[in-house]
């Protein structure tokens, strides 16, 4: 008799990360519903979300995981099955091989947001502790580095300062690219429920897409791709110049201001309105309800005085943000931009108000935790300060962690197709299909000598690449931690066995290091029992303890945050051994992590974009999410109910444009960047602005074929995005590529 079994875990998708209920029958996930108990939704669920049950049996029975190892002895050659010994030897004798012929830095490793946290620490220890190379960076590299750069500059720290319970205490809450009612739902309808209960809410929204988010907006600034810290610094003019800002807060806990002030100077209204193409009257009331001084109608203001915010006299502003700010070639600029903003109304460390970003991927968060990035380390050390790797190595018992730079996502890839990293190790993630520059990124994948992909999925466009697929275990059937965009760390929990042969991340990991530590010449001295490894991980509990050690003393010290008090229930960082709670809201206290306790205002200069649009190519395409798919579809692509909303890849354009360009809904089109061109269908949309495109990120191989310019076979819209990058956060500028579209010739 099967016996129907529930266990609680946290959604594998976005970065709210809602609690779930799994039910089982002990083989196979049979249902899923929300967590009524669970802190970041209370039982609801998205339409992704309510369906992993549904998307789990289906990848099993669809056969579109990946159950063994497999080798293959030529690229793009048919795979045969090995066992887990014989592949786990073959990868690390071709890494000692790389590593002795060519030096550490050699090697690559690039992972996933979508790991959990203790994977990532394993992979991070792993190569910067006993490879000796920097080079292992992560998609959240695409997703939330620029959020990192701009918290670090402006407040000392990488950390979200506020939480979702600040939605319900805002007065104004502004949405800066964030399509909030897609990407995350669950948040967008605690937004929703606000503006029910408080009527005096105000929620601004920026975006060149009227999206559904847009569309509850009291104000809507469709402002031009890309100009969002002009519209900041014009924000931060009227603010000054109609008195504001809040100068008490400035003086005492703010430095930085006058290296901005020429550039807030110079940003007048009629500048802003012209570059950012919207009117001036919006700008003024955008800068008016982000003070919290509404001097029109002060009746509402005084009726709803109950919080310690109001009482100093201004209303709580909460600025809630995410890709459409961080994946630009101004990325870092532009989130340092808002947080000044905030800086300068004191729109911080209270109920309601404060700089929020949104987290795309459910575990971006626990990666920058244990600095499972090119430039970070655990604890959220940098790389660049020797203490930092001094201490790094003493608490994982290596010599030194080098202190060379390791090479970020879109600088490895360039790398390796200029024949540099000669071993690469791609684990959780897709980059043949994610990347922006495909055409780069599949010559590198081409070039490289042994390509290993660790993997649940075996469709994906990069396991075409491998030499050696690893079968990984996927959601349901981990154990683990992932932390979510308000800081709070959640356990991930198995309910059924792993499919197959697939194995843990951090198992998968661990095994290849120990392999790898008896072929590499020993970091330190080995002892008389010859038993010493780096890595004695019998499970991710062993691992979690070593990871929250790490981070005693640090600012995020989660030392009181046990595997037992996180049974009880989902916590919060920072939490400090003896605590029994974690810190819902950051700088209370109005003291910050810098040398002298003060924010920093940050000089924002405006740049545009990197490819403007042009005679040749006249259009700015923009990409993002579609509601019901995730990512690459590798999960949600399996599911017919899931094509409900968006059933095929389309290019969007404004009706006016379409009558331009003589074409009707659903032609065929073909859209050409300089990287390459795809051809898909058009579709009429208000939601997109005249001389712009959108595009969703999801359709890989089976949806939407590409080319490059050079006539190499690529798929989905990043064969069209290009690669240039900020340079503080080396995020990609997804959002923005020139682009021209022509009608399709058809026989
Ligand atoms: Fe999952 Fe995000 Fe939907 Fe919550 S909002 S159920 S975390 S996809």
């Amino acid at each position: 008799m099967l016996i129907m079994t529930e266990t609680r875990s946290t959604c594998p998708y976005c970065g709210v990360g809602c609690g779930v209920i799994i039910q089982s029958d002990g083989k196979q996930i049979t249902g899923v519903r929300g967590d009524p108990d669970h802190p970041a939704n209370f039982g609801r669920l998205c339409s992704k979300g309510s369906t992993l049950h549904l998307t789990a049996s289906s990848v099993v029975t669809g056969q579109t995981r990946l159950l063994q190892p497999l080798q293959r002895l030529q690229r793009h050659g048919p795979t045969q099955q090995i066992s887990w010994d014989h592949a786990l030897d073959l990868a690390a004798q071709r890494f000692a091989r790389t590593i002795t012929q060519h030096g550490p830095d050699a090697v690559g490793f690039y992972i996933s947001g979508q790991l959990l946290t203790e994977d990532y620490y394993v992979f991070n220890k792993l190569v910067k502790g006993l490879i000796g190379t920097n080079n292992i960076d992560s998609n959240s590299r695409l997703c939330m580095s620029s959020a990192v750069a701009g918290y670090k500059q402006a407040l000392g720290m990488d950390a979200p300062p506020s939480c979702y319970d600040d939605i319900g205490h805002a007065d104004t809450i502004f949405i800066v690219g964030s399509n909030t009612a897609y990407a995350h739902p669950i948040l967008f309808r605690r937004i929703e429920d606000a503006r029910k209960t408080n009527p005096a809410l105000k929620i601004i929204v920026v975006d060149p897409r009227k999206t559904d988010t847009a569309d509850i907006a009291d104000v809507y600034l469709p402002i031009l791709p890309g100009t969002d810290v002009m519209l900041f610094n014009g924000m931060l003019h009227l603010m000054l110049w109609e008195g504001w800002v809040d100068q008490a807060f400035m003086a005492a806990h703010t430095s930085g201001f006058d290296a901005l002030k020429t550039t807030v100077r110079d940003a007048t209204p009629e500048l802003v309105a012209q570059i950012c193409g919207i009117s001036q009257a919006d700008l003024l009331q955008a800068a008016r309800l982000f003070a919290g001084l509404d001097t029109r109608d002060d009746s509402n203001f005084i009726a709803s005085s109950a919080d310690t915010t109001r009482a100093t006299g201004r209303k709580p502003t909460l600025s809630l943000y995410c890709q459409g700010l961080s994946q630009s070639s101004s990325g870092s600029a532009k989130n340092a931009a808002l947080i000044n903003l905030h800086l300068a109304t004191g729109q911080i460390g209270k109920p309601g108000a404060g700089p929020f970003s949104l987290t795309g991927q459910p575990n971006a968060m626990g990666g920058r935790e244990v600095g499972g990035m090119a430039n970070l380390l655990s604890g959220h050390r940098d790389l660049g300060n020797p203490v930092h790797r001094r201490e790094v190595a003493a608490l994982w018992g290596v010599p030194e962690v080098p202190s060379q730079p390791g090479k970020t996502a879109v600088e490895l890839f360039q790398a390796a197709a200029d024949g540099e990293i000669k071993a690469l190790w791609i684990a959780c993630t897709n980059p043949a299909q994610s990347m922006p520059d495909q055409a780069t990124v599949r010559r590198a994948l081409e070039r490289v000598e042994f390509v290993v992909v660790q993997e649940a999925f075996a469709s994906t466009a990069t396991c075409a690449y491998a030499d050696l697929l690893l079968p990984a275990t996927t959601w349901g059937e981990k154990e683990g931690t992932v932390t979510n965009s308000e800081r709070r760390i959640s356990r991930v929990r198995a309910a059924i066995r792993p499919n197959g042969e697939a194995r843990h991340d951090w198992h998968i990991a661990t095994h290849f290091a120990q392999r790898l530590e008896a072929l590499l010449p020993p970091r330190m001295p080995i002892p008389e029992t010859g038993s010493r490894t780096l890595f004695p991980y019998t499970n991710p509990e062993s691992i979690w303890n070593e990871h929250r050690e790490s981070t005693r003393g640090r600012d995020l010290d989660i030392t009181g945050m046990s595997y037992a008090m996180l049974e009880q229930a989902p916590q919060q960082w920072p939490l400090k051994a003896g605590e029994q709670q974690g810190q819902a809201r950051l700088y209370e206290d109005a003291v910050f992590p810098t040398p002298d306790g003060k924010a920093r205002f940050v000089s924002t200069v405006y740049r545009p974009v990197a490819e403007p649009r042009s005679a040749r190519y006249p259009f700015s395409l923009t990409t993002g999410r579609l509601r019901d798919q995730w990512h690459g579809m590798s999960r949600t692509g399996t599911l017919g109910r899931l094509f409900g909303h968006a059933s095929e890849p389309v290019v969007a354009l404004h009706p006016q444009d379409l009558a331009k360009l003589a074409l009707q809904p659903g032609e065929l089109v073909h859209v050409t960047s300089k990287q390459g061109s795809i051809m898909l269908p058009v579709q009429a949309s208000a939601e997109v602005a005249v001389n712009q495109a959108f595009i969703a990120m999801h359709w890989g191989e089976e949806f939407l074929s590409g080319i490059s310019a050079t006539g190499q076979r690529l798929a989905g819209v990043n064969a069209l995005t290009t690669s240039v990058f900020c340079p503080d956060s080396k995020q990609p500028e997804f959002k923005h590529s020139a682009v021209k579209i022509l009608k399709a010739d058809l026989p």
